[in-house]
C-alpha cells in the first residue's frame, strides 16, 4: 500500500502545482529588512524553528533577501548588528517561480539549484492598469517531498 501511495504521489507531481503545496505569505515567518539583531529579534528567529527566513521591505509581499539561521553563527546579540550587515555579507540569491509551476519541474529546479526555498509569484491582471507580479507564498523542497511520500 505504501508503494502505491508513493507511485500515486509521483504521478501527481506532474499535475499538482507549487500553489497547491506552498506556505501562504500570511503564514510565513519573516523579518523586516531594517531589523536589528538584538536579543529579542534573535530569540524570535530561534523560536520560530525555521532554517530559511525571507527578509521583506515595506510589505510582506516585497521579499528582498533571505536569511539563513546559520548566518547568525557569529552574531553576538550584544553587538546589536543590523540585519543588513549580515545579509549583505552572505548575499543569498532569491529564487522566484510562478504559481502554476508543476511539482516535477519544481523538484528538478531544487535538485539543480543551491537553495531549497523558492518564492511563489503569479501574474495579477485582475486590476485596472498594467499586470504585475504578486507574491503568494513560499515553497520548499520539503513541501514537494511531502507530496511525493504522502500517505493517505
Ligand atoms: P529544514 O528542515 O531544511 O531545516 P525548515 O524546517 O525551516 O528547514 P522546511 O523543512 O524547508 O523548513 O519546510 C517545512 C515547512 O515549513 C514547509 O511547509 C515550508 O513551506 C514551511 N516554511 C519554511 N520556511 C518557512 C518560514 N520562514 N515561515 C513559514 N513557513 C516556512
Ligand atoms: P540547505 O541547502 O537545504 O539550506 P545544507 O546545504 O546545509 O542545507 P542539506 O541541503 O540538508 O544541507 O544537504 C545538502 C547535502 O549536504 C546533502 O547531500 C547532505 O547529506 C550533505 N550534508 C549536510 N550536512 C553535512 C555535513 N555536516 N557534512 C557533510 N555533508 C553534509
Amino acid at each position: 500500500k505504501e508503494e502505491l501511495n508513493m507511485i500515486q504521489g509521483a504521478l501527481e507531481l506532474r499535475t499538482k502545482t507549487v500553489e497547491d503545496v506552498m506556505t501562504l505569505l500570511s503564514d510565513c515567518f519573516m523579518i523586516h529588512v531594517d531589523a536589528t539583531l538584538d536579543f529579542d529579534t534573535m530569540s524570535d528567529i530561534m523560536k520560530s524553528g525555521y532554517t530559511r527566513i525571507p527578509v521583506y521591505e515595506g510589505e510582506k509581499s516585497n521579499i528582498v533577501d533571505l536569511l539563513f539561521v546559520k548566518d547568525l553563527a557569529f552574531v553576538d546579540p550584544k553587538d546589536c548588528t543590523s540585519l543588513k550587515t549580515i545579509t549583505k555579507f552572505y548575499s543569498h540569491s532569491l529564487h522566484f517561480v510562478f504559481n502554476d509551476t508543476k511539482l516535477d519541474v519544481m523538484l528538478e529546479e531544487f535538485k539543480k539549484g543551491k537553495s531549497h526555498l523558492a518564492i511563489v509569484q503569479r501574474v495579477n491582471n485582475e486590476c485596472k492598469g498594467d499586470p504585475f507580479y504578486e507574491v503568494l507564498g513560499i515553497v520548499t523542497l520539503e513541501d514537494v517531498i511531502e507530496e511525493l511520500i504522502k500517505s493517505e
